[in-house]
């Protein structure tokens, strides 16, 4: 039995989240956790998760 749970970082420098290869937003190769991260915060979000402060 085999269990393949890849988790890694938001591809966001700033972003302290750990997202699931699944469930994670990707663009361009990379995997963010948010739409936000994934937009580069072009509009000045951050990624609404508890204890993260990135806003890009
Ligand atoms: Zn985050
Ligand atoms: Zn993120
Ligand atoms: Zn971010």
């Amino acid at each position: 039995m085999t269990v393949t749970v890849d988790r890694v970082k938001c591809a966001c420098s700033d972003c302290v989240c750990v997202v699931s290869v699944d469930q994670g937003v990707k663009r361009d190769g990379r995997i963010y956790c948010s739409d936000e991260c994934a937009g580069h915060h072009a509009k000045g979000d951050g990624c609404h998760h508890a204890g993260c402060k990135c806003h890009g």
